[in-house]
């Protein structure tokens, strides 16, 4: 672990000086003043490098290397002394270099993408203050605009009232709703645990995310207890299927709690009849979850808002402001219709060092029992800056930009001859296939297919090592890799669509 020689060198480097324990304690620890002048160049770095070159086309999106390869250039090893200075600037350098550059405008591989500068500004501050969102006492500002924020958010889905909390991610504030909606159910399962429950099941459709079984596995409700239901040929699910569903699932004798509508899926972009999903939860009294990690964000669009119909009739939603609205990983609201302090019973274990009653303030404002965690970022204070210089103007243009150029693509990509579009966008998610010309007259049998499905990953292949842009491909159902472009960024004109089409078409027209 430790090179004696070394730690014998460092022994005599300490000399004449009083010791304690066998520290040198009259003055601050060797080095320590380099950092702040390390932070400055470091900031210049970040300046140049990212900042001013995050629009700029010429610029490579990833620099793509092996993994053997990159952990020599990185050079991983950790040593008993500290490097220089000059030696981690380029430490620095090459973490940047050898990164994905998100905010490039050409990527367009995740369901975020682009650079606001005002929430970076803000991130910024809460790296360099370093709270932890749990008690009024250390984190003041940041308590504070944590509600203001969720209660902006509340206003947009159309409550009247509500709670909620920031969480690492949507997939987390889905798990917060499963745990929120069985416990209003069995009230006594936070101190029984489960073993008094009867089996209990929940309804999503098949087209909803990843995180609704890893939800169900973590807290014990079981991955065979989550029923797929049925979705239509654009990914919504079927409301008259999760009736028959809820019913077939009583008749079994097992115990429905809850349906989790998807507004924004992440593969499609398919928004679900959340009213009509809605009666179904009325009339068989469940708590009624939308997952909209993704396309909440359109709730701030006059023109999309629409998408979300009956969305002020859930008991809660999840949504990523760090998704469409680019406020920076991770910004994710879970957001609770319930304002009876239903999220703090359910969650709170009332820590006598952390949460205590006799403090000179009014501890309403320590929140942070509310939290399955302890210590907790500020995440809402990156959107509540962006939303301050943006306004709701602003960051409505924003999904209206977004949303037309998805419109945009998706009508080039019906033009041109060997591409097809496989869904009509609902919202930012375009879907479809490129096919080169040696696939255009073949026979569309088996043999067909198992060739053409390699377009797609070659294609991703070759953008990626040459480093021009990033798109997703994904088999679907019945349909074979296809690419999954989104657009979010104000950042990308329409003649950086017009690229993406020229470029898969010179990547794969030899295929
Ligand atoms: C992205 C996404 C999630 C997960 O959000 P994370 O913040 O990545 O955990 C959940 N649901 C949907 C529909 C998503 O698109």
């Amino acid at each position: 672990m430790y090179n004696d020689e070394n730690i014998q060198k460092m022994e005599t480097l300490k000399g004449n000086a009083v010791l304690v324990d066998g520290v040198v304690l009259n003055g601050p620890i060797i080095n320590s003043n380099c950092g702040e002048k390390f932070i400055e160049d470091v900031y210049q770095i970040l300046m140049t490098e990212l900042v001013y070159k995050a629009s700029d086309t010429n610029q490579k999106v990833c620099e793509w290397q092996d993994p053997e390869p990159l952990k020599e250039l990185l050079d991983l090893n950790l040593k008993d002394f500290g490097e220089p200075h000059q030696k981690l600037l380029q430490l620095c350098k090459n973490a940047i270099k050898y990164s994905v550059k998100t905010s490039h405008p050409r990527f367009f591989n995740q369901l975020y993408a682009g650079m606001d500068h005002y929430s970076l500004a803000a991130r910024f501050i809460t790296e360099a203050l370093n709270p932890s969102v749990y008690t009024y006492e250390v984190s003041p500002v940041f308590i504070l605009t944590e509600e203001a924020i969720l209660k902006k958010m509340i206003e947009f889905l159309g409550w009247e009232e509500g709670d909620g909390i920031f969480s690492p991610g949507g997939s987390i504030s889905n798990m917060y709703a499963l745990n929120l909606a069985r416990y209003k159910y069995c009230p006594d399962i936070k101190e029984k645990g489960l073993s008094n429950t009867p089996r209990l099941v929940m309804f999503t459709s098949e087209e909803c995310h990843y995180s609704m079984k890893k939800a169900a596995a973590f807290l014990g409700i079981g991955t065979e207890n989550v029923y797929l239901v049925k979705t239509d040929d654009r990914g919504k699910m079927i409301p008259e299927e999760l009736e028959s569903q809820v019913q077939q699932a009583k008749k079994e004798g097992s115990v429905p709690f809850l349906v989790s509508g998807t507004a924004g899926t992440t593969v499609l972009g398919a928004f679900d009849p959340l009213d009509e999903i809605a009666d179904v939860c009325e009339k068989h009294k469940l708590w009624f979850h939308v997952d909209a990690s993704w396309g909440g964000s359109a709730l701030m669009s006059r023109k999309y808002r629409k998408l979300l119909h009956g969305i002020h009739r859930a008991d809660s939603v999840a949504w990523n402001p760090h998704k469409m609205l680019m406020a920076g990983i991770q910004c994710c609201a879970l957001l609770v219709k319930d304002n009876s302090g239903l999220l703090t019973r359910c969650h709170s274990a009332e820590a006598s060092y952390l949460f205590q009653q006799d403090k000179f303030y009014d501890v309403r404002f320590d929140t942070g029992d509310k939290s399955i965690q302890c210590s907790r970022r500020a995440d809402a204070f990156k959107f509540w800056m962006m939303w301050k210089a943006l306004g709701t103007t602003g960051l409505e243009e924003r999904i209206n930009r977004a949303l037309a150029l998805s419109r945009y693509l998706a009508n080039e990509i019906k033009k041109r001859d060997g591409f097809e579009l496989l869904w009509e966008p609902e919202y930012a998610n375009t879907c479809f296939w490129y096919i080169p010309p040696a696939f255009r007259n073949m026979e569309k049998g088996v043999e067909y297919w198992i060739k053409f499905s390699k377009v797609a990953p070659t294609i991703k292949e070759r953008m990626m090592k040459k480093g021009s842009m990033m798109i997703g491909y994904q088999p679907h159902r019945d349909k074979v890799n296809f690419f999954r472009h989104i657009v979010i960024s104000p950042q990308v004109s329409r003649k950086d669509m017009d690229f993406v089409l020229d470029e898969i078409e010179r990547l794969g027209r030899d295929l």
